[in-house]
Parts: C-alpha cells; sequence; structure tokens
C-alpha cells in the first residue's frame, strides 16, 4: 500500500543533504519512504494523508530505554525532591518487584509504554534488562523485550544484587548469565559508575559481551567523572550514554570517536541534578544524541519532546540540533542507518505535529504535539 503526506508546511527530514524543505509531500510505499519533492509535484497514492499546513519530522528514535520492569518508585522521587540524593541504589527496589511479576504483567507494562511512546512520535525504542539480575530473569526480561523490539540489550550488568559479591556477580554477567541472555540480545550494556561496577569490571563484562557477538553500549560518567566513557571509546561501543560529568580528555575521546554521546535529560531533570553540557560536545565536534532513558526510578518520562525541550533550555542545543540528536542521532547511537531520517529508502516512520515548524517541540513545552504518526508505512494514530 502507497501513502501520500500532502501540504507539509514545513519538512525537517534530518537528513544533512536534504535539510529543511517547505510545501512539501512525501510518499511511502508499505513500509519505505520512495519520493519526497514540492507539494505541487506529488504522485498519486492508494491513501493521502493531509498535513494541511503542519509540520513533519522523522519519528523520533529513544535508543535508550529501560521497559521490562514492574512496580512504582514514585514515592523515592517524592523524597528526593524533598532533598535526598540519588545514589542508583533504588534500582533493587524494581529488581524485587520484577522478579515477582508474571510473564504478563511484564508484557502488559512493556506494551502501555512503548504505547505511550508511539502515541507522542516515537517509531523506534530500544530496551534493556537490567531489573532481573538472576540468569532465568535477565533471559526472560529479554525474550519479553524482543516482543517488542529488535533493539534489545543485555544489562545484566545493571547494579550488583543485594548480598552478593561484585567480583562474582560479574563472572555470572561474564558467563552463564550472557550465554543465556546473549541469543536474546543485539547489544550489551554496562553501568560503569560508582557504587556499580568499576573501570576492570565494566571491562570485563563488555569484551565478553563482545566476544559472544553483541554491539556494546555503555551507562557512562553519569553520576561521577568516572572511566566509562573512554571504556566506551576504547572498546568501540555504539554508544556512551549520559555522559554528564566529563573531562576534557573524555571530550576529545568522543569527538575523535565514533560513539555516539547519547544525552539523557529526564535523568538530571528526576533526580534534580546538573545537566550534560551538549554544547561543548557538539562544539568539540562529537555526535550527540537524545533519548528519554524511561525507567522506574530516574526518569520516568516516554517523551521524546520533553527530552529535547529540556536539551533546548537547560543543555544549549539549538531546537533543530535537538531535534536532530532525537532522530538522525538516535539511528547512529543505535548505528542504523535507515532510521531517524526522512530520505528516499528509509523506513517510513514520522510524525506530524500540530504546529507550523519543529521549533515548536521545544517552544509549547508539555503540550501534546503530535497530531498523527506513520509507523512502518500505516497511519497508527
Ligand atoms: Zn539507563
Amino acid at each position: 500500500m502507497s501513502l501520500l503526506i500532502a501540504n507539509i508546511g514545513e519538512l525537517f527530514t534530518a537528513d544533512t543533504e536534504l535539510g529543511v524543505l517547505h510545501d512539501a509531500a512525501v510518499v511511502t510505499d508499505d513500509d519505505r519512504i520512495v519520493w519526497i519533492g514540492p507539494n505541487s509535484q506529488a504522485p498519486q497514492a492508494d491513501e493521502r494523508l493531509d498535513a494541511g499546513g503542519r509540520a513533519v519530522v522523522p519519528g523520533f528514535v529513544d535508543s535508550h530505554a529501560h521497559l521490562v520492569f514492574s512496580g512504582d518508585r514514585s514515592a523515592e522521587f517524592d523524597a528526593r525532591m524533598s532533598g535526598e540524593p540519588y545514589t542508583g541504589g533504588g534500582i533493587r527496589t524494581t529488581v524485587a518487584a520484577t522478579r515477582a511479576a508474571s510473564d504478563d504483567a511484564l508484557r502488559a507494562n512493556a506494551a502501555r509504554l512503548t504505547g505511550e511512546m508511539l502515541a507522542q512520535g516515537t517509531t523506534t525504542w530500544e530496551i534493556k534488562s537490567g531489573y532481573g539480575l538472576t540468569v532465568a530473569d535477565e533471559a526472560r526480561s529479554l525474550r519479553i523485550a524482543a516482543e517488542f523490539t529488535a533493539e534489545t540489550t543485555y544489562l545484566g550488568a545493571h547494579t550488583v544484587p543485594a548480598g552478593a559479591d561484585p567480583d562474582e556477580y560479574t563472572a555470572l554477567a561474564c558467563g552463564p548469565m550472557l550465554d543465556a541472555c546473549a541469543p536474546h540480545a543485539k547489544w550489551a550494556d554496562v553501568f560503569c559508575e560508582r557504587g556499580a561496577f568499576d573501570g576492570d569490571q565494566a571491562r570485563a563484562v563488555l569484551t565478553a559481551s563482545a566476544d559472544a557477538g553483541l554491539a556494546l553500549r555503555v551507562h557512562a560518567n553519569q553520576l561521577t567523572a568516572g572511566p566509562g566513557v573512554r571504556l566506551a571509546v576504547e572498546l568501540g561501543a555504539a554508544s556512551a550514554d549520559h555522559c554528564t560529568h566529563l573531562t576534557d580528555a573524555d571530550v576529545d575521546a568522543l569527538a575523535n570517536s565514533a560513539t555516539v554521546a547519547t544525552l539523557l535529560p529526564g535523568a538530571e531533570f528526576s533526580t534534580r541534578s546538573p545537566y550534560p553540557d551538549a554544547r561543548r560536545l557538539i562544539d568539540a565536534g562529537a555526535a550527540v544524541a537524545l533519548a528519554t532513558d524511561c525507567n522506574p526510578g530516574s526518569s520516568f518520562t516516554s517523551s521524546m519532546a520533553f527530552c529535547i525541550a529540556l536539551a533546548v533550555r537547560e543543555m544549549r542545543m539549538t531546537p533543530a540540533e535537538a531535534l536532530a540528536a532525537a532522530t538522525a542521532g538516535g539511528a547512529k547511537a543505535l548505528r542504523r542507518s535507515d532510521i531517524g531520517r526522512v530520505s528516499v529508502g528509509a523506513r517510513a516512520d514520522l510524525a506530524v505535529l500540530d504546529a507550523p515548524s519543529h521549533v515548536h517541540l521545544a517552544y509549547r513545552p508539555g503540550t501534546p504535539l503530535v497530531k498523527a504518526v506513520v509507523h512502518d508505512g500505516d497511519v497508527v494514530r
């Protein structure tokens, strides 16, 4: 089936050659974009979606999310907003609830969250494990994640479970747990941080995972300027995520690598922490992505538009930079060239905004601006 999206007032392609087009139209066929051009020259198609002069953007690519979990941590958020610091220890609360939940309960929660994402214009989402922390519970989390996305990430090394020895647990995450999870995962990730996994432990898990055929990403430098970013670059990870506390050497390493700096401002918002310095990274030449880090503890938002608004207001990104980071940047962080931009041959994933320009995503924060979503060539909303 072909679809004509006509009367596009502003088409933000996130494609470096195409840029921003006006009075444009897009034609999709099946799950691909097959034509982009002036509205007046648009060919016919089986179906027609009239954008009515509104802005159209690529579907958002949320390259960092934790959607297989159970439980609620609003009380912890409430305490934090009353002055308690964020330490990452609350992950264990979610681990207990997740282990106790049925497969169907976990599935229903992931379905609810991916439904929220799609309704808000996100058409690709990555999903990590990391709230099971046993061989069986991590493998189960990834089996369920794989029902919702091809971008599944083994995060057995999310935190050391209560009562476990850190080195023994690291060995488990490099051995039997990895063996059970690798068939269901595309990526491996480690929370490299004081209080979670140190540089040596993170290196062990990442190298074992690479040997098992998984590509790499790292939770790096969220709370302290630790070794995570340089480890991610050294091991050729697709992405170093958070990048909140960076030394000059970290920025240089990112700028001279293919590793994307994925910034997650929802986490700083929800933990009332200083935001990462996106301007410093961009000006140094590093590739930047934006993602939600959707998780029940430190960033319980499914809204990429909210993250774009935070990036513009708090991280000194321009609206165009923030939107590019939330689309093409996320695609790069997932090493995908078929998503995150509007170009011929790319997947037919687009969002129609109830606004005349992409600037409104940051200019009208908190406002539901996504009027229609095209996913795999189908108008799903
Ligand atoms: Zn995360």
